[in-house]
């Protein structure tokens, strides 16, 4: 069983309380955190969440909407590290609103492959980083490929693969936001092996659009930055016109509020 004791801590601090776990880069959407442990491997995680509610833990249920993704933190700042997984670590703010500060992080290069526990169940999703051969080399050790809209590794631009494990919530977005500890602990478990076999390996990926970081310095990145993502997205949509996309989501993500 996982042991919980650290998880109301993570779950309820403010994010001014996990600066002092690494350097701060203070970014117009709030902070970036950076933990360098000298890794080859970079794990991320969001610390904003869509509301907030009192955790309750009991019988290894665990209720809380900043599960989403306080939880995704928690796995690689108190669990992993227990498991002698030491991974590079990203925390950022500002995901649920489509602007998370993942993208000021730039030196994705070095690193073998990145990773976060920040989806709803126990499926795994790779977005722009879906390629046949990382789906077959993921489904080798038992995981299930979904598919899901973005989260803060869409917000890099890596010359390395992403990939997006699902940590067991459910409901988030809502107060009734919830996770079975147990589901958590498998993927947990699951992960470690894929960890352990291809830590080293370079999980390679072309970017699909052009390169933020190749881009002119001058250039205002966040502008730049939107264009792509949302030409991006909205080719993944099936919309041509980008102005009806950005209309269309963002009045979805309104609604999830
Ligand atoms: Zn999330």
């Amino acid at each position: 069983m996982l042991n919980t004791q650290s998880l109301r801590k993570r779950l309820t601090d403010p994010i001014e309380a996990f600066q002092s776990l690494g350097e701060t880069i203070n970014t117009p959407h709030g902070p970036l955190v950076f933990q360098d442990n000298g890794a080859k491997v970079l794990a991320v995680a969001h610390l904003d969440s869509i509301g907030t509610t009192r955790p309750r833990l009991k019988k290894g249920i665990v209720r809380c909407t900043q599960l989403d993704d306080r939880l995704g933190a928690w796995v690689l700042l108190d669990i992993l590290p227990k498991m002698g997984i030491h991974c590079d670590i990203l925390l950022t703010d500002s995901e649920e609103s489509g602007q998370s500060t993942a993208k000021y992080f730039t030196d994705t290069d070095r690193y073998n492959w990145i990773f976060e526990f920040d989806r709803a169940g126990t499926d795994v999703v790779l977005y722009e980083y879906k390629t046949d051969q990382l789906c077959e080399l993921l489904e080798g050790y038992g995981f299930q490929i979904g598919y899901g809209s973005f989260s803060d590794i869409c917000f890099l631009d890596p010359e390395v693969s992403a990939i997006n494990f699902g940590v067991g919530y459910h409901r988030q977005h809502t107060r009734h936001c919830y996770a079975r500890l147990r589901d958590t602990e498998a993927m947990v478990n699951r992960f470690a092996q894929f960890y352990s076999d291809q830590k080293d390996e370079r999980l390679e990926h072309t970017p699909s659009y052009t390169r933020i970081s190749d881009c002119d310095e001058l250039c205002n990145k966040d502008e730049l930055y939107n264009k792509h993502k949302w030409e991006y997205h909205a080719g993944n949509y099936g919309y041509t016109d980008i102005d009806k996309f950005r209309e269309e989501w963002s009045e979805y993500q309104n609604s999830l509020v």
